[in-house]
């Protein structure tokens, strides 16, 4: 057995004496009682009776060890703008944000939601609930008035923070009269909304008695002095809402001290990030990478974190480069989707600066297809690790570890299940699968600290969503299709719900579309399964070239679709070949970056596309729609 093999064992066999352990990484304010308490299965808590307070470990305890050490790092190519705050000043922001909400009514266990672009402030409110003991709510700024209605519902916040504006390549994007038409929408009301103004929107309307300025309350609390709330452990923290990208999102609720256990656990374990270094993750506050890695697990650990405004490419595309080498980042955590977009870049972005300082790069959100986790790796010359989760599990479930022991990379796959997570690949009886067989990604309960308590307000959500695979054994099910090699190492093959069942094969939509990235001409790629009276489904693919050039003829389309077809028989054989290939030159996204498969699919078969309300640019929906018509 390896040391890492041996790790997990015990993680699994000795919760109490593994997990005891990872709790002495965070500071308790009273000692938990109970390691974990799995009497309600599949309902969990853990580390019961302990009180800690997720802010107090991530800012004041350094606060008061490393004051002026750097914290937090905000930098805008949208306003060009950089400040830097140490442990210290960015308690002091944290109280002043805090002394407001407090002014405000918010009290422990209220809700605030948080509709705000990359900036500073943000951190602060987010900081400041965790602070007070209050749960924040954050949604991805940009995210239109009906689906910021229905979080308000959700959430019922009695107070709402925003901004004036956010900024994406240049431009700002009025963020005010979204949120205005989402309060009018809702039936719950706030009874305050905090609004950020950076100056972006002069039009900007003020609703007397209700909207109250940042700035004025701000110089109001200038000596806010703040003491933190210490919270019961399973206490939630925060509300966040999944990507939506098989459908309806949901509210995924967070505990408090399994969380904080968690993330420190995985600074060590997994990320090595050490105290005084500096880790950039390029997500967005609104997703749970911003949650767990942009906020609280960096500095948890002690580390600074950077919270970046702008966009991969701009002023140009060594812009992320340019941030690690002045900022020495040591630790990176971007997606797949952006690796893709930086690939159709000239590589000469990345050798104009210096990087000797960062070790590895972690990605996640999607599979990461073999080439271009290869042109990363060739690229900067250090690991970039792949590694598996989700909003419901707040960390990694599957991924190297080389804080317990050095694994090599295996080129599109996300490692090994992480320590706390009984994975296992499930057939559809509810029996195991062996080696190589693909299977059902599922994990056997009780899931490990900072995995989602509930679903917010609806327990029966919770069990029925992910609990009610099988009849027997209980498992929790991440709705992925999966395998595992001799070696032990996992790969995502795509949703279950994506599947394409081919004339009695089953095949993930990621390995067609594995293949078809492999062409040289390819950017991106996405496989549906279409009905077919014959073999029950066809293969369907859409993709992305890297130089339109390529196909601006009907000849070189007809050419090149064959060459697609032909790169698909080789590597997987005729089964998987599609039926057909259209090039189009965007394909729909969740705002998140994740392939709205659902829809494509919907759409080829001449349904309905469904849910749109994450979906980042509509017009590629017309695209396949003219595409599907053309031929
Ligand atoms: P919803 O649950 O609302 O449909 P979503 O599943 O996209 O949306 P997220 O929680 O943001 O919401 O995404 C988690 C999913 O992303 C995983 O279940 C998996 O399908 C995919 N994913 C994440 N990381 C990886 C990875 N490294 N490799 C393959 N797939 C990944
Ligand atoms: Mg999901």
């Amino acid at each position: 057995m390896t040391s890492y093999q041996a790790f997990h064992k015990r993680s699994i066999e000795d919760r109490n004496g593994f997990w005891g352990e990872q709790a002495e990484l965070i500071h308790w304010n009273k000692k938990p009682e109970q390691i974990y308490d799995f009497s309600k299965p599949p309902f969990v808590k853990w580390f019961v009776g302990g009180e800690t307070n997720l802010c107090y470990n991530a800012v004041d305890r350094h606060a008061e060890t490393n004051p002026d050490g750097k914290a937090l790092v905000y930098i805008s190519t949208e306003t060009n703008e950089e400040k830097t705050y140490s442990f210290a000043e960015l308690r002091t922001e944290v109280m002043r944000m805090a002394a407001i909400y407090q002014a405000l009514g918010v009290k422990k266990g209220d809700r605030v939601l948080i509709y705000m672009p990359m900036i500073a402030e943000a951190a602060f409110a987010m900081l400041a609930c965790a602070r007070i003991g209050a749960i924040h709510s954050v949604v991805f700024g940009g995210f239109a008035s009906h689906s910021l209605a229905t979080r308000i519902d959700d959430a019922k916040p009695t107070v709402i923070v925003s901004a004036d504006a956010g900024m994406r390549g240049g431009r700002p994007v009025p963020y005010k009269h979204l949120l205005d038409e989402a309060i009018s929408l809702a039936e719950h009301k706030p009874a305050a909304v905090l609004m950020v103004n950076r100056g972006l929107d002069t039009e900007m309307n003020v609703v007397a008695g209700r909207d109250v300025d940042y700035a004025t309350l701000r110089a109001q609390h200038i000596n806010a002095d703040v003491p933190v709330t210490w919270v019961e452990s399973s206490e939630p923290s925060y509300i966040l809402y999944t990507s939506g990208t098989t459908g309806k999102p949901k509210g995924v609720q967070r505990d408090t001290g399994g969380y904080a256990v968690a993330l420190a656990a995985s600074m060590k374990h997994i990320y090595c990030g050490n105290p005084g270094e500096t880790f950039f993750s390029t997500s967005d506050i609104g997703w749970v990478v911003g949650h767990s890695y942009i906020i609280y697990g960096p500095l948890i650990a002690g580390m600074a974190t950077i919270m970046y405004e702008g966009t991969p490419l701009r002023p140009d595309a060594g812009i992320w480069w340019k941030i690690c080498e002045e900022q020495q980042v040591t630790v990176m955590f971007s997606a797949p989707t952006a690796i893709r977009v930086l690939k159709k870049q000239d590589p000469a972005f990345l050798k104009k600066y210096d990087l000797s300082r960062l070790r590895a790069l972690y990605c996640a959100g999607e599979p990461m297809d073999e080439t271009s986790h290869q042109w990363m790796m060739d690229e900067l010359g250090i690991p970039v690790i792949d590694h598996y989760w989700q909003t419901e599990t707040g960390w990694a479930m599957l991924s190297l570890m080389p804080g317990v022991e050095k694994q090599g990379v295996q080129l599109g796959s996300p490692g090994f299940p992480v320590y706390g997570y009984d994975v296992r690949l499930f057939r559809d009886d509810g029996s195991e699968c062996g080696p190589n067989e693909k299977g059902i990604v599922g994990v056997v309960p009780p899931l490990p600290p900072g995995c989602l308590s509930t679903v917010w307000g609806d327990d029966k959500r919770f069990v029925s969503t992910y609990f009610t695979l099988f009849q027997e054994p209980l498992v929790y099910s991440s709705f992925d299709w999966g395998i595992k090699d001799d070696a032990g190492y996992y790969k995502i093959l795509g949703r279950t719900d994506d599947v394409i069942n081919v004339a009695g094969h089953r095949l993930g939509t990621r390995e067609i579309e594995e293949a078809v990235q492999a062409h040289p001409a390819i950017a991106e790629v996405a496989v549906v399964g279409v009905a077919d009276q014959l073999k029950g489904q066809m293969p369907m693919a859409f993709a992305v070239v890297k130089d339109p050039a390529s196909v601006d003829t009907p000849e070189k389309v007809a050419e090149l679709e064959k060459a697609v077809m032909k790169i698909v028989d080789g590597s997987l054989g005729a089964i998987a070949r599609p039926a057909r290939v259209h090039f189009i030159s965007g394909l729909p996204k969740t705002r998140s970056g994740k392939m709205l498969r659902r829809s494509i699919q919907a759409l080829a078969e001449g349904r309905d596309p469904g849910d749109l309300t994450t979906i980042e640019d509509p017009s590629t929906l017309e695209q396949i729609r003219a595409a599907l018509v053309a031929k």
